[in-house]
C-alpha cells in the first residue's frame, strides 16, 4: 500500500461530469487529481459515445450566441431557432418524469444549463447548431423542434477530447487505469480514495473528493437485481466500465440512495450489436426513426404507440418496451415514403435490415417472426389510417390510427410504397436512473439526511433528477451543470 500526496480535490470518473468537476476545482483549488478506471485509448465513459447533444434553455439565438459565438451571420439566417425557455425545459422534466423529479435539482439544471454551456465554451470546449439531428430543412430554412439546438463539435469524442485538453492545459493530473476502490473515511468525513493502479493498492489523500463514476448499467448482475429480470438481456450502449462503483463506495461510506433505481434510460438498439458500445460506431446503433414507421414483434403484432410524441420524449422509454417482448426484439417498418426521412443511422453498414418489393415478400423475411400475422398485422393498421389528415413531421399532425388495440397518435404512413424495409432491434440500455442523493451544492446527502463532509457527486450516479423517461440531451447537460457546481463546491470545502 502506498500513501500519496495529498490532493485538495480527486474527481473519481473521467466523462463529461468529472471533467467539468475538475475544471470548476482548478478554478480555485491548486492540487486536482482525475482518476479514471479506463485506459486512455478507450477513457471517457459514456459521454464518448454521445452525439454531443446538449438540451439548454434559450430565448432565442442570442442567447445560443452565448454558447456559439461562431454562428455566422447567414447561418443564423438559414435558421429558425424558435425559442426553448427554462418555462418549457421545467415542463418537459416535469411532463417525462411523472412529475418525479426532484423540484430543486432540476431547477439547478434548467436554470444553469445556458451559461454552464457558456462556461464550457469559456475553457476551450466549441459547440455548434445541431442541424443534422435536429432540424427539419423547410423550404431551404433550417427549424428547430424538441429543445435540443446545441452539440459539441466533433460529438462525444470532440467533447471528451476538448475537456482533456482543457484539464491539461489547466494543470489537473490525470491518471489512466486507475480504479477507485473504496473511500477513506476519519470520523465519518471522507479524506481520499482508495485506487487500483498497476494492479497495486494506493491511498490517494484528498480534502475533498468528487464522485463521478458513471451509473450500474455496465454490471448485469446490478441490472438484473434493480432493474428486473431480464435487464441482464440488454446490450449496453455505452462504456464497459460504469458498473456502479462510486455508488457503492457511498453507499458504504453512509450515503443515501435517491431516485428511480428500477428505472433506466433504454433505447432501440440494432438487435446484433455486441455487448458493450464500439467506439468505432459510437451511438450509430441506435434506431430512433420510428415514429414515421411501425413496430412488429415476434408474434407479429404491434404493441406500442410509435406516434405518442416527438422521438425526444419517447426514445429513452421504449427500450423496456422492446425488452419485454417475445424474444427481446422488434422490428421497425417503413415504405419508400419515409425512406428520405430516416436517419443516418439507417445507413451503417451494422444493420440487421430486410428489403421487399411487396408487403408478402418483406414479411417472408422477418426471421424468428409470426410472418402471416406481421402481414395481416400491417394491412390492418393500413387500414385504420386517417388518411384525410396531412402528414407533417414538424408537429404533431394528429394524422393518427382509429380502432386498433394499439393505435398510433401521430405521424401514421400508411406503408404501401415499395420498396419496404424492415430493420431489427433490441434493448440498448444507456444509463441506470437510481444513485446517491445530493443536495444543490452537489454535497452527497447521507442516510441521517446530512451532506457527508468532503464527498462530493455529479452526473449519472445522481439519483433523483430522472425518472421513467428523459428528455434528449439533458444527461450532458445534467453532468456539466453538477459537475461544475460539485467542483466548485469541493475547492472550497463546502460542508467539511
Ligand atoms: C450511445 C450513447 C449516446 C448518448 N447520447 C447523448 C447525447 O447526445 N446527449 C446527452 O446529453 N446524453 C447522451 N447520452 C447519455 C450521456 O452519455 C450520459 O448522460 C453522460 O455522458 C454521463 O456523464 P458522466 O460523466 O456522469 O458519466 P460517464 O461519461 O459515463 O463517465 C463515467 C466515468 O467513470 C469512470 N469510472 C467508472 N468506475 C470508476 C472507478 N471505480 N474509478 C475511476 N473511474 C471510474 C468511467 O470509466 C467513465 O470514464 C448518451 C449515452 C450513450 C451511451
Amino acid at each position: 500500500m502506498t500513501v500519496h500526496d495529498t490532493y485538495d480535490v480527486v474527481i473519481v470518473g473521467g466523462g463529461n461530469a468529472a471533467f467539468c468537476a475538475a475544471l470548476s476545482a482548478a478554478e480555485s483549488a491548486k492540487k486536482v487529481l482525475v482518476l479514471e478506471r479506463a485506459p486512455e485509448e478507450v477513457a471517457g465513459g459514456n459521454s464518448r459515445f454521445t452525439a454531443g447533444l446538449m438540451r439548454v434553455a434559450y430565448r432565442g439565438v442570442e442567447d445560443l450566441k452565448r454558447a456559439m459565438p461562431d454562428l455566422s451571420t447567414d447561418e443564423v439566417a438559414r435558421s429558425d431557432f424558435g425559442t426553448y425557455t427554462e418555462e418549457q425545459f421545467l415542463d418537459d422534466m416535469g411532463r417525462v418524469t411523472e412529475y418525479r423529479c426532484d423540484p430543486d435539482l432540476t431547477e439547478v439544471l434548467v436554470k444553469q444549463s445556458l451559461s454552464t454551456v457558456e462556461w464550457m465554451r469559456k475553457k476551450g470546449i466549441r459547440f455548434t447548431a445541431a442541424w443534422g439531428r435536429q432540424a427539419f430543412n423547410i423550404g431551404g430554412k433550417f427549424k428547430f423542434w424538441g429543445g435540443l439546438a446545441v452539440e459539441a463539435v466533433g460529438g462525444g469524442p470532440g467533447l471528451v477530447e476538448g475537456l482533456t485538453n482543457a484539464a491539461k492545459k489547466n494543470g489537473i493530473e490525470i491518471w489512466y487505469q486507475s480504479r477507485a476502490l473504496g473511500l477513506m473515511l476519519e470520523d465519518f468525513s471522507v479524506k481520499g480514495v482508495k485506487v487500483r493502479k498497476n494492479n497495486k493498492t494506493l491511498e490517494v489523500r484528498a480534502k475533498a473528493v468528487v464522485l463521478a463514476a458513471g451509473g450500474f448499467q455496465a454490471d448485469p448482475e446490478w441490472r438484473t437485481r434493480y432493474l428486473g429480470p431480464g435487464w441482464e438481456l440488454a446490450k449496453v450502449r455505452g462504456t464497459r466500465f460504469n458498473t456502479g462503483d462510486g455508488i457503492r463506495m457511498a453507499l458504504e461510506a453512509g450515503a443515501a440512495a435517491a431516485g428511480n433505481w428500477s428505472g433506466c434510460h433504454a433505447v432501440a438498439w440494432e438487435r446484433n450489436a455486441p455487448e458493450f458500445g464500439d467506439l468505432a460506431v459510437g451511438d450509430q446503433f441506435q434506431k430512433h426513426s420510428y415514429p414515421w414507421g411501425i413496430y412488429i414483434n415476434a408474434e407479429g403484432r404491434r404493441f406500442v404507440d410509435e406516434g405518442a410524441d416527438f422521438r425526444n420524449y419517447t426514445y429513452a422509454k421504449y427500450g423496456r418496451v422492446i425488452l419485454q417482448q417475445p424474444g427481446q426484439f422488434a422490428w421497425q417498418i417503413f415504405d419508400a415514403k419515409v425512406k428520405a426521412q430516416l436517419r443516418d443511422e439507417y445507413k451503417i453498414k451494422q444493420v440487421t435490415k430486410r428489403v421487399g418489393h411487396t408487403l408478402e415478400e418483406l414479411c417472408s423475411k422477418l426471421e424468428d417472426t409470426d410472418q402471416a400475422q406481421a402481414l395481416r398485422e400491417i394491412q390492418d393498421y393500413n387500414l385504420a389510417v386517417h388518411t384525410e389528415v396531412p402528414f407533417n413531421p414538424n408537429v404533431k399532425d394528429g394524422r393518427c390510427t382509429r380502432n386498433l388495440k394499439v393505435n398510433k397518435s401521430n405521424w401514421a404512413n400508411t406503408i404501401d410504397t415499395p420498396p419496404f424495409e424492415a430493420y431489427a432491434v433490441t434493448c440498448g440500455i444507456t444509463f441506470s436512473f437510481g444513485g446517491l442523493k445530493i443536495n444543490t451544492d452537489a454535497q452527497v446527502i447521507s442516510t441521517d439526511g446530512e451532506p457527508i463532509p468532503g464527498l462530493y457527486a455529479a452526473g449519472e450516479l445522481v439519483g433523483g433528477i430522472f425518472w421513467f423517461n428523459y428528455p434528449g440531451g439533458s444527461g450532458l447537460t445534467n453532468g456539466a451543470v453538477f459537475g461544475r457546481i460539485a467542483g466548485a463546491s469541493a475547492a472550497r470545502g463546502h460542508g467539511s
